[in-house]
């Protein structure tokens, strides 16, 4: 696994940690292994293509369903346990049930007193939901009657009830229009450090400018993860585009001694990458390439620190395919 380590953060500091776990339903091998340590007040974001097996994680995170090995961690008290962790922990799943015939108050009423929220509370805590999710006018119509956009932002909200620490949510902006995904986006960004957030999505740009951490997952395994900018490399590689004119990388390679500096003709663009160091920011490495090429003439066309999270995806190899149980290739412990 590339990025950060599952090893380097240790349960105290995980709101969540998976590890060395497998899920097979049948013949399919959904989860191979999966180490996931999502660190608390996080805002994390699980990406992978169809199949990965996001959902199963959540579900097994959830306490929906069992792993068939490895160890499960919430909140550093152990797998999901209604005892320990109702209100502490929600989720909105893939596809969440709600009662048809229920207004949509009476739902997040019904709902809030499951997770916990106290008599005497829950009546301005549905408001508050309800506001959030832009529900307010539709709080005594039926649930049967809204729209598939409507029913998801009832799950969502759901989810924010009380005052949870670990929220789950699978695909939160799938078919919600633009204004009210971004509005989603922009609350759940809103919760950094308050509490901590899993969210799954097939949305790059939606992970990259919500979260602050990301895994992606790939045939039941975490094949990348990390801090957003760690995986995108956005303190460590900076490119700059010139128009047509001087190149006069020997400037800029005099003006960054030990950092490493790549010209690419055919896209006339300069790649820089360097290590942190004390007392250098990533704006100082910009500053000196930047005044070395204007000194020796270049056109500065474009400045991008790192790669976007999408260009990092698809330039990850596509893994062999899990050997299935019991076909006597490398199976479970
Ligand atoms: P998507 O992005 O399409 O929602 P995902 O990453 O959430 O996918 P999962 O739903 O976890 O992936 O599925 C992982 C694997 O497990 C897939 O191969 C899927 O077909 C299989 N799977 C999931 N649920 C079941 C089930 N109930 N019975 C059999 N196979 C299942």
């Amino acid at each position: 696994m590339s990025g950060v380590a599952a090893e380097a953060l240790t349960t105290d500091d995980a709101a969540l940690c998976l590890r060395a776990v497998g899920k097979s339903y049948g013949r399919i091998r959904a989860l191979d292994g999966l180490d996931l340590v999502v660190p608390r007040g996080s805002v994390f974001g699980l990406v992978g293509p169809n199949g990965a097996g996001k959902t199963t994680t959540f579900s097994i995170a959830c306490g929906w369903l069992r792993a068939d090995r490895g160890e499960v961690d919430l909140l550093g008290g152990g797998a999901f346990d209604p005892a320990r962790h109702r209100g502490r922990v929600t989720a909105l799943p893939q596809d969440s049930a709600l009662g048809r015939d229920m207004t949509v108050v009476d739902q997040l009423t019904y709902l809030g007193r499951l997770q916990g929220v106290g008599p005497r509370e829950i009546r301005g805590e549905v408001e508050r939901i309800l506001k959030l999710v832009d529900l307010t006018e539709r709080a005594r119509d039926r649930i049967r009657t809204l729209s598939h956009g409507m029913l998801r932002r009832v799950g969502i909200g759901q989810a924010f009830l009380g005052d949870p620490e670990l929220v789950l949510l699978d695909e939160p902006t799938n078919g919600l229009d633009p204004r009210q995904a971004h509005s989603i986006r922009e609350f759940v960004a809103a919760q950094r450090g308050t509490r901590t957030i899993v969210i799954s999505s097939h949305n790059l740009h939606e992970i990259e400018t919500v979260c602050d951490h990301v895994a992606l997952i790939d045939r039941g395994r975490v094949v990348m993860a990390g801090p957003i900018s760690a995986v995108t490399g956005r303190d460590g590689e900076v490119r700059i585009g010139l128009a047509e004119g001087p190149v006069p990388l020997a400037e800029v390679r005099a003006a960054l001694p030990g950092d490493r500096t790549e010209w690419d003709e055919a896209a006339r663009t300069l790649t820089l990458r360097f290590q942190e160091q004390a007392g250098r920011a990533t704006e100082d490495v910009i500053g000196a390439a930047l005044h070395a090429l204007l000194a020796g003439g270049a056109r500065i066309s474009s400045v991008t620190r790192g790669q976007s999270l999408e260009r990092r995806y698809l330039d990850l190899p596509a893994a062999a395919p899990p050997p299935l149980p019991g076909s006597g290739a490398a199976a479970d412990p």
